[in-house]
């Protein structure tokens, strides 16, 4: 059995973000919320797979949307070339999530075909459900897909000895979660399954969303593929940065050993 390191790689934070731009009713509009951004990569002995790619500092500019790290470059904390990743999995394809594709051109990619369906689909007339896209990002994935690199699945998978994909849908169609064996348990990389820890805990809607009945299904489901809910990895929740403990570079933590318990305790309650 495949027991994984998994490592969060945080190359930006915004703090111009409020709290009624995360929670969907919030009354209170005007009390900042800052968001993180993160990469994620899973290692056991010489495989490494990237769990999206964040989005390069040309993205940035266009968009006004600052980055801290160019998140392709952030690998090499870990020890990482580019070149190493043969394997990267697209929890969904928003432009934070997907957009360095083109860094990774001999990677195999795992996406749901519920999100290639939509972000290619009738739903992109609308300029608000594509806001979220980028049509080079979308591109890549396509040209993958056609370059015989790319596996479009259909709900639940495994892809390799410890990891399988779930399609959460919620946020975007066809968003996937993704499952790791660790030493500690199973833990559950969220991705955007759940922005924040007070989602998923509160059951509070995040209101980037195409299906609030899905995303509220998202919450119980991720947590049932935990062994704790210490291990649920919200997808841009900034604390993940400060509790789980980090590298010698801090823009690296270690998520697989679980969060350092007094910083957990500390600034969440279960
Ligand atoms: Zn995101």
């Amino acid at each position: 059995l495949k027991v994984w390191e998994v490592y969060a790689l945080k190359y930006a934070e915004w703090h111009t973000r409020t709290r009624a731009q995360s929670f969907l009713g919030e009354d209170d509009h005007s009390t900042p919320y800052p968001m993180a951004f993160y990469t994620w990569v899973l290692r056991h002995e010489n495989d490494a797979i990237l769990v999206d790619t964040g989005y390069p500092a040309s993205e940035a500019e266009r968009r006004n949307r600052p980055i801290s790290r160019d998140p392709t470059s952030l690998l090499s904390v870990l020890g990482l070339a580019p070149e190493a990743i043969r394997t990267v999995v697209l929890t969904h394809l928003h432009y934070d999530h997907a957009g360095a594709l083109d860094a990774y051109p001999h990677a195999f990619l795992h996406l749901q075909e519920a999100e290639m369906a939509y972000a290619t689909g009738p739903c992109m007339c609308h300029p608000t459900l594509r806001h979220h896209y980028t049509v080079e990002h979308v591109c890549n994935a396509v040209r993958g897909l056609h370059g015989g690199r790319m596996a479009l699945h259909d709900g639940e998978v495994e892809i390799a000895d410890g990891i399988s994909l779930h399609r959460i849908g919620g946020h975007s169609r066809g968003l996937q979660a993704v499952r790791v064996r660790t030493a500690s348990g199973w833990l559950c990389l969220a991705s955007d399954a759940a922005h924040y820890y007070e989602n998923f805990l509160k059951g509070r809607v995040f209101p980037i969303v195409v299906d609030v009945e899905d995303m509220l299904a998202g919450f119980s489901r991720i947590q049932a593929l935990a062994s704790a809910r210490e291990l649920v990895v919200p997808g841009h929740d900034p604390l993940v940065a400060d509790i789980f403990p980090a590298l010698s570079d801090p823009a690296v933590v270690r998520l697989d050993r679980g969060p350092v318990p007094e910083l957990a305790s500390a600034t969440l309650q279960w």
